[in-house]
């Protein structure tokens, strides 16, 4: 039995954050340990480098649920440059409670290729999530407070959208009903929670570049709207002082290391369909400010992650990305190819060929930005080498650069291949652009998402979606990315069309301004805010013992 993430990570003698923070080049004064293995670094403290690092970006074709190993490879590949003596930095996302209690499992690696220390990770982290929660339900409080309270603003009651939030899977929280038991208790209506990922606030915490674009921000959330159908904002309510205010140490990186020593810091972690999936930017920043290497992910595959790392993340960062990085499973080409989810692990080369189809797609869409894809197939030990080779074979008659990646099972030295091939990349010329102007109709900025990146045919804008563009343009608010939210399962927005699906229709249900982070939100097909738990969730196998250590945590 190979041992489980927890155990290699156990095993691993973690150096102090003192000692990774000096290999980092971070200055003294930046450092706020939180105990032994992380620290908080000021982003104030960290002065801008003239020549910044260079982004190397980790996207995945269309994954299966369990993941198709992003983080894996992205920590691998850090550490695979550091050996090749190459100043490299992690930007990672953290972990939500609700998936590493569900299904999915942590975001931390896997194998050989971890940071860590994983349980902390994992768990409670250094709090920042919980901040995002308690700035996102103070907001809330606010709101009602201000209803009971004479309601000046006239807010509609049944037209607020601003949510309350919890990190945790909790389908019966869904649709609330608050307020109740007479005056005293506030005024009744209908609210909702969501899983805290897919707050507002945490978009805009990975999206502001300081404190006070922070604020700026905050204060141009719209929480509903009044009776006469005008938006509320939180600068109405006069609050986003105290919302800064309650994430400011939140928004200080978290420095951690990978089992081998990189440096990686892991700040952040939006929903990467209604938000845009990716670390914050200040922490990418810093990283960039910091390495010559920034090695990064952003969320499910290509059609959401890495198109939202370029049309967001990267227009907002003002940054090219120099290399991405496909990360493709047998499994996941299997799964294209045809074959069911309890019948992956048979060997079936005929499937995988068959699935190169979804592969295909992804890359074209990588080239569209105009930066050169790199796959990396990670290897799993169940693969069977006719299998890889089916693989090696088609990006070799595709002309498309590939490494077999083996740092899960062999940490760094297994993405020696990986970080030759990116580096080939990075040293060559990049012609990367955004897909679409923000000044484009918003029509026309769905239009070429729809078309260039997943492949379609066209889209259709329900009477909902028509209702809500009218009253976007109304309000000028028109001008701002789209933040595509949709299955990450296919290209389509019917999570059943695996493989490369074509000629289809994509679906846009409601569109939804989030304008704190800057982006309208395009709802397709049902997307779930608040996830629910499964049958038997990954808590059931988890416990501590009589000395604090975690048991069963992925
Ligand atoms: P993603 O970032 O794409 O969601 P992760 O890197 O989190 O995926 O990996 C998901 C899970 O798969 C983790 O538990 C990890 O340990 C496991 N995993 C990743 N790569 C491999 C591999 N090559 N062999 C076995 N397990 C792997």
């Amino acid at each position: 039995m190979p041992l489980t993430d927890l155990e290699i990570a156990k095993q691993v003698d973690m150096r102090s954050i003192w000692d990774i923070a000096k290999r980092a080049d971070i200055p003294e004064d930046a450092i706020e340990p939180y105990g032994k293995f992380k620290a908080k670094i000021d982003p104030t403290k960290i002065k801008a480098k003239k020549k910044q690092g260079k982004v190397i970006l980790v996207t995945a074709i269309s994954p299966t649920p369990a993941g198709e190993g992003k983080s894996t490879v992205t920590v691998g590949l850090a550490d695979a440059l550091t050996k090749l003596d190459k100043n490299t930095m992690i930007a990672l996302r953290e972990p939500s409670l609700g998936p590493v209690m569900g299904m999915k499992g942590g975001a931390t690696g896997g194998g050989y290729a971890q940071v860590v220390p994983m349980e902390d990770i994992n768990l409670h982290f250094t709090g920042d999530i919980h901040a995002i929660t308690t700035a996102n339900n103070a907001l809330s409080a606010f709101i009602d407070n201000h209803i009971h309270r004479g309601n000046d603003l006239r807010i509609d009651p049944r037209r607020i959208t601003w949510k309350r939030v919890l990190d945790m899977n909790d389908r019966a929280l869904r649709q609330v009903t608050i307020g109740l038991g007479g005056p005293a208790q506030g005024v009744p209506r209908e609210d909702g929670f969501d899983i805290t990922v897919a707050s507002e606030i945490m978009a805009i915490f990975c999206l502001a570049t300081d404190l006070s674009d922070l604020k700026e921000r905050l204060s141009r959330i719209v929480i509903g709207y009044t009776y006469d159908k005008e938006p509320v904002t939180v600068q109405d309510l006069g609050v986003e002082g105290a919302l800064t205010l309650l994430l400011k140490e939140a928004f200080k990186p978290n420095l951690v290391q990978t089992i081998e020593g990189t440096p990686a810091l892991i700040h952040g972690g939006p929903f990467a369909n209604i938000a845009h999936g990716c670390n914050s930017l200040v922490a990418t920043n810093m990283a960039r400010n910091l390495a010559d290497y920034v090695v990064t992910e952003a969320g499910f595959g290509s059609d959401l992650g890495a198109e939202k790392f370029m049309n967001i993340k990267a227009r907002n960062g003002a940054f090219s990305p120099e290399a991405v990085v496909v990360v493709a499973t047998v499994r996941a080409l299997k799964m294209h190819g045809g074959i069911s989810r309890d019948a992956l692990q048979a060997e079936n080369e005929d499937a995988v060929l068959r699935g190169l189809v979804n592969l295909a797609k992804h890359i074209e869409t990588v080239r569209t930005f105009g930066v050169e894809p790199i796959v990396s197939v990670n290897r799993f030990i169940t693969d069977t080498s006719a299998e890889i080779e089916a693989i090696l074979s088609w990006c070799q008659k595709h002309n498309v650069r590939v490494a077999i990646t083996d740092v899960w099972e062999n940490g760094g030295e297994g993405g020696l291949a990986l970080a030759k091939e990116v580096l080939e990349v990075v040293e060559s010329e990049n012609h990367f652009a955004h897909l679409y102007d923000v000044e484009e109709s918003v029509r026309t900025k769905v239009g070429k998402i729809v078309q260039q990146v997943y492949g379609g045919k066209d889209v259709i804008f329900t009477d909902e979606a028509m209702r809500d563009l009218q009253m976007i343009e109304q309000n000028g608010w028109n001008i701002l990315p789209i933040c595509m939210a949709k299955t990450q399962y296919s290209f389509s927005d019917d999570p059943k069309l695996l493989g490369r699906p074509e000629a289809f229709s994509i679906t846009i249900r409601e569109i939804i301004p989030k304008l704190g982070a800057g982006f309208l939100v395009c709802l397709t097909g049902d997307i779930m805010t608040m996830p629910g738990l499964p049958a038997q969730p990954a808590a059931l196998n988890m416990d501590v013992d009589v000395d604090g250590n975690a048991i069963g945590l992925i």
